[in-house]
């Protein structure tokens, strides 16, 4: 099975991010080495919606570059569920156009729980997120 790692302060830092824009949805890129995130990126939500999102594409573009020649790669695209639920929905699925693991932070019960998933070809599976 595939993992992600992350240390307890991205996850916190991406959770208050997260929290901060609910009921909106936010959204995110994870970039690092080996599986190992170093760097967070938080991405404007285009679509301003608390069901749906785009990353703004601009700002996308400067992530990637900064990625690039910082000699990293992506690892992982993040966003919200603020209502729920834990999982991938049919338009994550459908949208899905990098082979990176999609880490969906959902808020449950009033708390926020996050899960990763790799996506290819329609068929999800999931991957563990390590959190050191
Ligand atoms: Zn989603």
């Amino acid at each position: 099975m595939q993992s992600l790692i992350l240390s307890k302060e991205q996850l916190q830092e991406m959770t208050a991010y997260v929290n901060s824009h609910a009921p909106l949805e936010s959204c995110g890129l994870l970039a690092g080495r080996d599986s190992q995130v170093q760097k967070i990126f938080f991405v404007q939500n285009q679509a301003q919606s608390p069901v749906r999102y785009v990353m703004d594409p601009i700002e996308q573009l400067q992530a990637f570059e900064w990625i690039e020649s910082n000699g990293m790669d992506l690892l992982g695209i993040f966003h919200s569920h603020p209502t729920g639920p834990e999982t991938v929905s049919p338009t994550d699925i459908a949208e899905a156009a990098y082979a990176v693991t999609y880490v969906i932070l959902a808020r449950v019960d009033g708390e926020w729980r996050a899960n990763g998933f790799w996506i290819e070809s329609g068929l999800v599976r999931e991957v563990a997120l390590q959190v050191t």
